[in-house]
């Protein structure tokens, strides 16, 4: 069997959780059998989403191989435990990047370079790119954004295309809409759904099946009315109603068939039931927990969801696998001063320091690192998270009142946290930071050993600055001591605080790799220890 194509476009509103339907088909895929993966076309400019502001489009999500993408990915990832790679994640700027240089290269000697056929072609080509590993039976393609958005048009023409050129049986096409509730008339509406599938239609793109974003259930009249007016036929119309976790939707999915439309579609002989135990499993974890805990998430881009999308599904399945709910309390940085700190953080099990970029909130990350540190509270740190304990840990304790990252302080006497030394010749923002997998050597005896339960490990990077190796030893006799190092460099990847309950900062991103069904080491032992802490103070 070659490799099949399964086309996901959204329609009538943004953010109605394409990535999420498109992870639950792929996990229902994958459940029976089928060897799955997901990518994603965004439709803007940028070549990567790593520019962007967290506000403008939510979490940078970062690859083994070092892709800054968009944070759809994570949940690709974390639905099917499957790494995605640069690949797996295209936009317009890419495209275009591509068809301008091979242009300047004269490939195009002659011709005038056009939309269609040009960034069609090459839209279509890194469409097909994973296909012609062989290592997939079916790729799940979410394309960015709305249908209509004049953006998105050649992804369209795009998808026509490959439709109209592949076989009947090796592609098929699936439209997410919205159906809203009018709540003066009591009743359900039809009519933007069909408006979008005729925006689609026009588009050349016929889909074989439509998903309803709906918080009431779908009756069968106004199924068959979307049917008969969306010219699908009439088991084609899937409801996607509003569920108590994401990771109840493939469940929600399999009740509505659509994997199993999906199989038949693409002739594929494989009508095993998916073996979905093991998600199940986590589910049932996750809905009937016996105990809970209150973790702090102190950030500066809390007020948007998304901004920290990984962290915050990471803490739900180390809440699982510990059988507690956890209770996010999500803390702006800069409300947080030295003197109101325990207004704040009084009360939390755990306090988390996010990371980022920038000056903003970065003294207030401090003073909760500060409290967490003086009041034997769990703390995590992640990347600008750990390098700013370092730099509490140097002021407050070590006594260098103007210790900082040169980052933000350029001209600060004790640079604790300094710019890496490969990242002094660097002038361009774009993808050129520490990105990616690398590997860190931890030390026998150290809590970061103990959690992990083994020496080697492998984590996930996006930083420019790094600990100051200079000052290791003036930390590590008053304290904190690097845990784990990386063996080419030397680099330090994680520090902790060898007599506070649980205290780690890390450089690495460890919420990236955390799945449902294998939760992170460190993100599991951090909820534990906000158990241990919550009973303790009971
Ligand atoms: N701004 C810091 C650096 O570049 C931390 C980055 C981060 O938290 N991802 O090193």
């Amino acid at each position: 069997m070659g490799t099949k194509y399964v086309f996901i476009t959204g329609g009538v509103v943004s953010s109605l959780g394409k990535g999420i339907i498109a992870s639950s088909l792929a996990k229902l895929l994958q459940a029976r059998g089928l060897r799955v993966t997901i990518q994603k076309f965004d439709p803007y400019i940028n070549i990567d989403p790593g520019t962007l502001n967290p506000y403008e489009h939510g979490e940078c999500y970062v690859t083994e191989d070092g892709a800054e993408t968009d944070l759809d990915l994570g949940h690709y990832e974390r639905f099917l435990g499957v790494h995605t790679s640069k690949a797996n994640n295209v936009t317009t700027g890419k495209i275009y990047n591509t068809v301008i240089t091979k242009e300047r290269e004269g490939a195009y000697l002659g011709k005038t370079v056009q939309i269609v056929p040009h960034i069609t072609d090459e839209i279509k080509r890194r469409m097909t790119l994973l296909g012609q590993s062989g290592e997939y039976d079916i790729i799940l393609t979410e394309i960015g954004g709305t249908v209509g958005d004049m953006e998105s048009q050649p992804f369209i023409e795009a998808v026509r295309q490959l439709q109209w050129e592949l076989p009947e049986e090796d592609c098929m096409s699936i439209h997410l809409t919205l159906v809203p509730f009018l709540n003066a008339a009591k009743e359900l509406k039809t009519k933007p759904t069909q408006h979008s599938v005729q925006m689609l239609q026009q588009g050349g793109v016929q889909p074989d099946v439509i998903i309803c974003r709906t918080e009431h259930p779908l009756t069968d009249d106004i199924r068959r009315k979307v049917a008969l007016f969306c010219n699908v036929k009439p088991g084609h119309v899937i409801q996607s109603i509003d569920a108590w976790s994401i990771y109840q939707v493939p469940l929600n999915m399999h009740a509505e068939h659509l994997d199993e439309l999906v199989v038949r579609k693409l002739q594929i002989e494989n009508f095993n039931a998916p073996d979905l135990d093991r998600w199940r499993q986590f589910l049932d974890r996750l809905a009937h927990p016996s105990k809970e805990v209150d973790i702090a998430l102190v950030g500066k881009y809390v007020s948007l969801q998304d901004a920290y999308k990984s962290i915050q599904e990471a803490l739900v399945h180390a809440g699982a696998a510990n059988d507690c709910k956890v209770h996010v309390h999500s803390i702006l940085s800069e409300d947080i001063t030295d003197s109101n700190a325990a207004d704040y953080l009084k009360g939390m099990d755990g306090i988390l320091v996010a990371p980022g970029f920038g000056q903003r909130g970065l003294e207030g990350k401090v003073h909760a690192i500060k409290y967490a540190r003086e009041n034997g509270i769990p703390f995590l740190g992640i990347c600008l998270g750990m390098q700013m304990c370092v730099v509490e840990f140097a002021r407050n304790v070590l006594g260098f009142a103007d210790a900082a990252s040169t980052e933000l302080y350029p001209d600060t006497t004790h640079p604790v946290i300094d710019l890496m030394e490969e990242q002094k010749k660097t002038t361009m923002k774009g993808g050129t930071m520490r990105l990616g997998a690398y590997d860190c050597t931890l030390e026998k005896g150290t809590l970061a050993y103990k959690i992990y339960g083994c020496k080697d490990i492998s984590e996930r990077h996006r930083h420019r600055y790094e600990f100051n190796a200079r000052y290791a030893k003036d930390f590590a006799d008053a304290g904190l001591v690097a845990s784990g190092h990386n063996p080419q460099t030397g680099l330090t990847e994680i520090v902790e605080i060898p007599s506070h309950p649980f205290f780690i900062g890390s450089q690495f991103h460890p919420e990236y790799k955390s799945t449902p069904e294998k939760p992170h080491p460190l993100f599991k032992g951090f909820v534990e220890a906000g158990l241990q802490y919550r009973e303790s103070k009971s």
